[in-house]
């Protein structure tokens, strides 16, 4: 079948829809179709995330990250209000394990306040009235506006949004890009286009590939396993988080909580091979492990980041009591308790820039004429979603859909 479109997005994650919101709240005559390959919504990473809508504190402040991670807070919270979604003010604390940690929280507060975040720093004997269940040395960083909320109803909302607008999502509809001017195709359909946007998650870096686009990258999948128990067998009232690595892109051990009464260790970042490869059975895939190979290369040979650390830190916690005694640095209660159960792991899809060896930590935006290429939507993606689809529909599709 044939579908003659204004904007073909191709993927329905939390990027593809606000960007399609965006579009039509802003210019409501649009026919605006997403292209999504699963028969259904929130398969990856945008319904296997932690559900923590972030402060904007980690990131630096010339980053997209920073520029929409704040505001996306307040927007994320005002979608979940207009649908009913419960989101829970439980804010988070960020503990120093050691001295060096404990001086890395002065920058961390520095950059967090750069960015417009409200935070606190206070002395370790007060971290009982935050936290009683948490420790430190000498001081903790307190971030009032963390929240949770659930990440599959967010995406579940999204796309009320979208459809109330007066767009379009076409299920079952693997699509991908070729020299072809204004056209892509799934099994089934035809959809001609005057921009296309690939907001492919995991999968964006192999679409762009394939029109010549972010070839100086390789996607590295790094696998997030959680183990959860009840807030009964570990009544934890407050996000506990350490302070991060100083060159490695990842958070370390946390605690997290859940809309449903859930205490959640994890994510961990163990590098593997397949983007979905969500269990040892599934997600097999040559090429995802050519690029994974590729890009683990690259981080090996460059000086931005220790892989070797990384891979040391990261592979030993798939053993449950591992994570947990490494979460006993910061809440040492942890350890009593018996009934960890597994919860759906996630993959955050980060690429590798290949000339470097950088493991990229900021979204990257590519534009051309007729479209615009989403890559390395990674953490706190889902926070940021809402102002990013905005920046996205004026900074680079509006004026060329509408000339
Ligand atoms: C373990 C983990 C924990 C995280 N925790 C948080 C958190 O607490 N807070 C936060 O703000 N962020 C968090 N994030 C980050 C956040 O989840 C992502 O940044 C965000 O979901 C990315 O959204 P997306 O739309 O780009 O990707 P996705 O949700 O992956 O959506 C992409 C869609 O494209 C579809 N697609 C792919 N290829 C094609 C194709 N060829 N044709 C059609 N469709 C296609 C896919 O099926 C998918 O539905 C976490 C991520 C992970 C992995």
């Amino acid at each position: 079948m044939q579908k003659k479109c204004d904007v073909v997005i191709i993927g329905a994650g939390v990027v593809g829809l606000s960007t399609g919101i965006a579009l039509l709240q802003s210019r409501p005559s649009l026919k605006v179709m997403i292209a999504e390959k699963e028969k259904e919504l929130a398969l990856h990473a945008s319904g296997r995330n932690s559900g923590v809508i972030h402060a904007g504190f980690y990131y630096s402040p010339d980053s997209l990250k920073a520029k929409f991670c704040r505001d996306g807070n307040f927007e994320l919270r005002k979608l979940a209000k207009k649908y009913g979604i419960p989101v829970k003010d439980v804010g988070k604390v960020v503990v120093a394990r050691n001295e060096d940690e404990d001086s890395r929280l002065g920058t961390l507060f520095d950059r967090g306040i750069a960015n417009g975040v409200e935070l606190e720093i206070h002395p370790e004997e007060k971290l009982k009235d935050f936290e009683p269940l948490a420790i430190t040395h000498n001081r903790f960083m307190w971030s009032p506006n963390t929240g949770i909320s659930d990440s599959i109803s967010i995406v579940n909302a999204m796309r009320d949004e979208f459809l109330s607008l007066g767009g379009e999502i076409q299920f079952n509809s693997k699509v991908n890009l070729t020299e072809s001017h204004g056209e892509i195709h799934d099994s089934s359909n035809q959809f001609t286009f005057k921009h296309v946007v690939n907001a492919a998650g995991a999968q964006a870096d192999r679409i762009s590939r394939s029109v010549g686009v972010g070839t100086e990258y390789a996607m590295l999948p790094f696998m997030g396993v959680y183990r959860a128990t009840s807030e009964k067998n570990l009544p934890l009232q407050r996000l506990v988080y350490p302070v991060p690595h100083p060159i490695n892109p990842f958070l370390g051990v946390h605690f997290t909580l859940t809309i449903d009464g859930k205490v959640k260790i994890g994510p961990t970042a163990i590098p593997i091979a397949g983007r979905e490869q969500y269990s040892f059975t599934e997600g097999w895939s040559g090429s995802d492990i050519a690029q994974a190979l590729k890009g683990m290369r690259s981080l090996i040979t460059g000086d931005s980041h220790d892989f070797g650390a990384i891979l040391k830190s990261e592979w030993p916690k798939i053993i449950q009591k591992l994570l947990v005694k490494e979460s006993t640095e910061l809440v040492p209660s942890a350890i009593g308790v018996k009934d960890w159960h597994r919860k759906p792991p996630g993959i955050r899809a980060q690429l590798v820039h290949l000339p470097t060896g950088k493991l990229e930590q900021d979204f990257i935006v590519v534009s051309q004429a007729n479209a615009t290429h989403v890559l390395n939507a990674v953490s706190p993606g889902w926070t940021s979603s809402i102002p990013f689809g905005r920046y996205l529909a004026d900074e680079f599709i509006l004026q060329r859909v509408m000339n």
